[in-house]
């Protein structure tokens, strides 16, 4: 096994350019957005697009496991409301058969937001209800939950909170997780002490299992510990530092999935995969 690692890069121009940003900067995986992550609608994919995406994706030796396509930031699978629910729950069943249609296996997002108006169990519930009602009217792509900070409404903090949308989930061969190490952090899980960094894997393993873990995203953290707050640093210049990533490109635990930054300065990029790739043993 090895390590895949890379960044979400832009699709601006059509998802066909995605594999040629992530060849560009010497990445041997990639994220993309497969619509404007900011809008509710977009259009169709064309046949061209595609064909040239897959082309491109063989060219440059990315197979699915190695990609990891983000929704958008406006759906919430957990949306209190009902007309807002069915509106996410369109978005992402379109995101999904996007994703069929380019041939990946697995779509990363975030789980959902209470809005404070409902229970978290309420809410996670609908989650898990949410994601079944899609797995239904797909086939081969993996719904994979990312770990989020915590802030405001937003759920998911807690690998408690993602087993409890897993545990309700009925085809657990198509649900996954994406741990974001400043999400973590910002959650509290203490990743950059040595102890801390173990303990909190142990804990995800007994809780979650690394059987579901389908991507990482490797992102340093401005903020403190348990902060709550979202906010990405470039790998090192945080408050996590260089070591966590160390440890994770030595560990064989996150050999095989998608490793994706999405650091704010993508200049750094081609330096920080450089980077990455010297610390596999
Ligand atoms: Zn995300
Ligand atoms: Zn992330």
């Amino acid at each position: 096994m090895e390590k895949y690692i890379g960044a979400h890069v832009s699709a601006s121009g059509g998802v066909e350019n995605a594999p040629l940003n992530a060849h560009e900067i010497g990445a041997t995986a990639f994220a993309l957005f497969t619509k404007n992550q900011r809008q509710w609608k977009a259009a169709p994919l064309a046949a061209e697009s595609i064909a040239l995406f897959k082309e491109r994706c063989e060219e440059f030796g990315f197979t699915p496991k190695q990609i990891l396509p983000h929704d958008s930031y406006l759906i919430n699978l957990g949306n209190p409301d009902v007309d807002a629910l069915e509106k996410s729950r369109e978005a992402f069943l379109d995101e999904m058969r996007r994703c069929e249609q380019l041939g990946l296996d697995r779509l990363n997002f975030h789980p959902g937001s209470t809005l404070k108006k409902i229970s978290d169990e309420e809410c996670l519930a609908l989650i898990a209800e949410s994601i079944n009602l899609t797995l239904d009217k797909t086939c081969g792509v993996t719904a994979v939950i990312e770990n989020t900070a915590g802030q405001g409404s937003n759920l998911g903090y807690t690998f408690e909170q993602i087993a409890y949308i897993i545990d309700r989930v009925e085809d657990k061969s198509r649900v996954g997780v994406c741990i974001d190490t400043c999400h973590s952090f910002a959650a509290g899980y203490d990743l950059a002490s040595v102890g801390g960094f173990t303990e909190t894997f142990e804990h995800f393993d007994n809780v979650i299992g690394f059987k579901y873990l389908r991507g990482m995203h490797l992102n340093d953290a401005k903020k403190e510990l348990g902060s709550r707050v979202d906010r990405h640093d470039s790998l090192g210049k945080g408050t996590l530092g260089i070591e966590p990533f160390k440890w994770i490109m030595e560990d064989e635990r996150f050999d095989g999935i998608p490793l994706i930054l999405e650091t704010p300065d993508e200049v750094l990029w081609p330096e920080e995969i450089r980077m990455l790739k010297g610390f596999v043993k």
